[in-house]
């Protein structure tokens, strides 16, 4: 039986819509894992069954989460904000650490790791992150083209998934972690600081990334080992 992983869906409220990028639970497939789409829901019934049937919770990319969720105001470079989603997506992620179960967050899915176990962010980079030499965080590039380098703590997840230090990847976000949460510690980040991958200390598998290994692992087979790792965690669950 293959491990049950929960993905997260986009929620266009206006147009009345859930979706989720193909990449995303075509790895989960590639990886040996069965994805089920979890889309956003307001009862918290709702959500707890779905942790209580997933072996692994992945939480994907999209808006940015609003501010509120970790005491900041909604300054004017913050961008678009899904309030429902912000609520199922951190109450699914604080049930899943609540219960032990694998969790990989991917781009807004390592914010959404981060708030909800009490870290922040910056609404935005490019206004708030002090550095010399800030890199291109958002990449006019093919999606799959990784466009800035990162360096990785060794031993970590990251690390041994990608068997070095030093990597380049994909980046499409304004936004980053700024105070890392309780219980994670930062094991990537790029040459101007801003940080590309946590992971929990404890957890048996919490690891958040930065950038968008679902658009590259088809081009570079080294970008599906994290997925595997994450499956492999949740399947130990259930053997
Ligand atoms: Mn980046």
């Amino acid at each position: 039986m293959r491990p049950v992983i929960g993905v997260t869906c986009g929620y266009n409220e206006e147009k009345s819509r859930v979706h989720c990028s193909s990449g995303y639970y075509e790895g989960i497939v590639k990886a040996g894992g069965l994805p089920v789409l979890l889309p956003p829901a307001e009862d918290t019934d709702i959500l707890d069954e779905y942790i209580g049937r997933c072996d692994g919770l992945m939480l994907i990319g999209g808006p940015d989460a609003d501010p509120r969720h970790y005491g900041e105001h909604n300054l004017a470079f913050n961008g678009e904000i899904c309030p429902t989603r912000d609520n199922a997506e951190l109450y699914l992620a604080r049930k899943a650490f609540g219960l032990g179960k694998p969790v990989f967050g991917i781009c807004r899915g390592i914010q959404v790791m981060n708030i909800a176990l009490g870290g922040t962010l910056y609404q935005d980079i490019g206004s708030q992150h002090k550095s010399d030499e800030v890199l291109k965080h958002s990449q006019s590039a093919p999606v799959w083209y990784p466009t800035h380098e990162i360096t990785a703590l060794e031993g970590s997840n990251v690390f041994r998934s990608m068997g070095e230090t030093r990597f380049f990847v994909n980046s499409f976000h304004h936004q980053a972690v700024k105070n890392v949460a309780p219980g994670f510690k930062v094991t990537a980040s790029a040459p101007d600081g801003v940080i590309e991958a946590i992971e929990h200390v404890e957890h048996p598998f919490a690891v958040g990334v930065q950038w968008h290994p679902e658009l590259m692992w088809k081009k570079d087979s080294r970008f599906i080992k994290l997925f595997q790792m994450f499956v492999k965690h949740s399947g130990c669950r259930t053997a």
